[in-house]
């Protein structure tokens, strides 16, 4: 049995001179104050020493630390991979393929922005609200969302996450879409396009991260909630981000999938295992048990479980 800590990464900017300074992410100072601290006190492994840890029964160093980024984001070569570079230390990258190749903003990212923007969050619940009606949802099913969606979690408020459930997963994606464009054009009026090209890596870039040495693996190909999908969905967004890594020239033989939003079923794991998947990321929060020839439910800790 060997321990790793899997520390998960998603925004990683200048938060405070930026537009958007309610962004949850890291700032790039605290980052390479963190990378000094996990460095001094954790050996940094690479995706690679995982997967041979797993098919061949290596042993890991004490204190294994494992760096993974989540989503695709521009800040990854920005401001992520130079840190690296210098350090000599890998990242594992996961960037979902649609907003690489369609440059099209995800409900997720919409909704991060839009939050950004936001000061008066009963107004903005309002808003969804009535944006809903509009959509043809019925008061009744609002009331019902709100039982059972206007939950804190472990980062963010009641108001927040139920925004976050209604516009990432709860209404029909073709709602959710439409209500979180509309959002998007009220709160960021920016053309969609411009902004995706601003914060997504594009396929090259995603090429140049694995041309510097670092790992880059699935997390889907819409981003979506694949617990909530059918086998033949599911399939079809792992099968098509397993042609993407091929493409950028990642690895597909023994490889990683982070599950988008951390969520998977008994299906995702069939579907990963008959495509030889060594390892599979969530975001349960704790510390790694690696064992076996495959481990696809590990845990990860969060940047801010960290100093920075
Ligand atoms: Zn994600």
């Amino acid at each position: 049995m060997n321990e790793l800590t899997i520390v998960m990464y998603h925004y990683v900017r200048n938060i405070k001179n930026s537009q958007y300074q309610n962004i949850k992410g890291l700032e790039t100072d605290g980052f390479r104050r963190q990378l000094d601290y996990l460095s001094g006190n954790f050996n940094i492994i690479k995706a690679e020493d995982l997967i041979d840890s797993l098919k061949n029964g290596v042993q890991l160093p004490e204190k294994s630390c494992l760096l993974t980024f989540d989503d695709g984001y521009k800040d990854h070569l920005t401001f992520v991979l130079p840190e690296l570079i210098k350090r000599k230390l890998q990242g594992s990258f996961f960037p979902p393929v649609k907003p690489v190749m369609e440059r099209e903003m995800l409900d997720v990212n919409r909704i991060h922005f839009i939050l950004a923007c936001t000061n008066d969050f009963s107004k903005l619940l309002a808003n969804v609200d009535d944006l809903c009606i509009d959509h043809g949802i019925v008061p009744s099913d609002l009331i019902s969302f709100k039982y059972q969606y206007y939950i804190p979690s472990r980062y963010d408020t009641a108001d927040v996450m139920y925004v976050k459930h209604l516009l990432q997963h709860v209404l029909p994606e073709e709602i959710r879409n439409s209500i979180s464009s509309k959002l998007f054009q009220i709160h960021i009026n920016r053309a969609e396009l411009d902004f995706a090209d601003e914060l997504y890596l594009s396929f090259d870039e995603i090429k140049k991260l694995v041309e510097s040495g670092m790992y880059v693996g699935s997390h889907g190909y819409r981003h979506l909630w694949l617990d909530k999908e059918s086998y033949y969905s599911q399939s079809l967004e792992i099968d098509s981000s397993l042609e993407f890594l091929k493409d950028v020239g990642a690895r597909t033989d023994d490889w990683i999938m982070c599950y988008p939003y951390g969520a998977y079923n008994e299906n995702t794991i069939a579907i990963l295992k008959e495509r030889n998947c060594a390892v599979g990321l969530t975001t349960k929060v704790g510390l790694a048990q690696v064992s076996g020839s495959t481990s696809l439910e590990l845990p990860r800790f969060d940047t801010n479980d960290y100093p920075q």
